[in-house]
């Protein structure tokens, strides 16, 4: 298909290649139809599982028309870049009640950046191929998403190709898994569409559903983002509510069992981003050598790091639920005690329920991770 005198179908094809050359691991193309996600969507936020991500909910109809969003926009650019780091001994640090569980996709730098950078040199490349008179030509540069506005990345990552929507919600890739981000640029060129929708290869399976340790599944295929420990350890500003306290376990930032135990992802691949590698020893360190840390620490360590997204309140919090659910040790006791001296109401509160947990005789933490060695670990 040719318009302006370029040639759609060899351009869609040289996307590919340069998404490739990029470091994305695949690039699809979609349409902007998106059936009735608006309503399920709706009716979503209906129930209220958004819980306080009001941002959800705004931006009218534009998070499900893009465009509405950016005027002009015909077709989605959907990119994967896998995150996983090797050799993060990732089971056994979810499995030692004393070390710090964070999420794996957020170890190393914020991958926000990374992923904007190089979605703007493909939109770049892309942008240079057109003629100088063409209409919009250099806009295509201010069109590329990494969760910077109301995209929704999984319905269009799902259209484009790059995989289908787990019972547990996130899109899986019968290749790659599910540890990946998707971006998105938004462009304005009626590029030939891909027709490589991946059929749902849950089957019969529900091991994300079972193995969630707060029951954040009300049914397979949704979140209820208040039960679950990403919401709660991340977006959610105030106390965590007692009865997730301690299925939370040692997970102090962000939470990844539906995603180990999800059989799919033993195709999953390791990243080759060293942006993406563990700083400052995150991958397995001991939740008391956290706690410890002084605002400043907290600072420095979590430099261009999403971490700090909790901030220095938000770390202490999670990181005094989880010396809570440790095993009872001296040592916790004292720096929870220490600890406690400075910190505001919201710390001190959760710094004395930890302290309690520590005095209960034989004090056991109870989860459910007993199937994740099937894991990709
Ligand atoms: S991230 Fe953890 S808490 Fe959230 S739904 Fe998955 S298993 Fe449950
Ligand atoms: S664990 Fe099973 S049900 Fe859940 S997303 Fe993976 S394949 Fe689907």
């Amino acid at each position: 298909m040719m318009i302006s005198g370029i040639d759609l179908n060899q351009l869609a094809a040289d996307i590919k290649v340069w998404g490739r050359e990029l470091g994305f691991q695949q690039v699809g193309i979609t349409d902007i139809e998106l059936g009735d996600t608006e309503i399920r969507l709706k009716e979503w936020l209906a129930k209220g599982y958004h819980g306080t991500m009001e941002w959800l909910g705004a931006h009218d109809n534009k998070r499900s028309r893009p465009d509405d969003l950016v005027p002009g926009t015909v077709r989605v650019i959907s990119v994967r870049m896998d995150y996983l780091p090797g050799d993060t001994q990732q089971i056994q640090t979810l499995k030692d009640p004393t070390k710090a569980y964070i999420s794996r996709y957020t170890l190393g730098r914020d991958y926000h950046k990374l992923i904007r950078k190089r979605l703007a040199a493909l939109a770049k490349k892309i942008d240079d191929t057109l003629p100088e008179d063409y209409p919009n030509k250099h806009e295509l540069l201010n069109r590329a998403f990494v969760d910077s506005a109301p995209v929704m990345e999984r319905p269009f990552a799902e259209k484009a190709g790059l995989g289908w929507a787990g019972k547990h919600t996130l899109i899986i890739n019968s290749q790659a898994g599910s540890w990946f981000f998707l971006g998105e640029i938004f462009t304005f060129l009626p590029l030939p569409v891909d027709q490589s929708e991946q059929p749902n290869q849950c089957g019969e399976c529900s091991a994300c559903l079972k193995i969630c340790p707060t029951d954040a599944f009300p049914q397979p295929y949704e979140l209820d983002a208040r039960r679950c420990i990403s919401y709660l350890t991340i977006e959610n500003k105030g106390p965590i509510p007692l009865e997730f306290r301690e299925p939370m376990g040692n997970r102090v930032f962000g939470c990844d069992d539906c995603q180990a135990i999800c059989p799919w992802n033993k195709y999953a691949q390791f990243t080759q981003e060293t942006d993406f590698l563990p700083r400052h020893g995150l991958a397995n360190s001991d939740l008391v050598d956290l706690f410890n840390w002084t605002e400043k620490e907290y600072l420095t360590n979590t430099e261009g790091s999403a971490i700090r997204r909790i901030g220095y309140e938000g770390w202490l919090r999670n990181l005094a639920v989880g010396l809570g659910n440790a095993p009872s040790d001296l040592r916790i006791i004292e720096a929870l005690q220490q600890k406690r001296e400075n910190v505001s109401d919201l710390i001190k509160e959760h710094i004395d329920w930890a302290l309690e947990q520590q005095a209960k005789p034989n004090h056991r933490r109870k989860r459910k991770i007993k199937n994740l060695n099937k894991s990709s670990d």
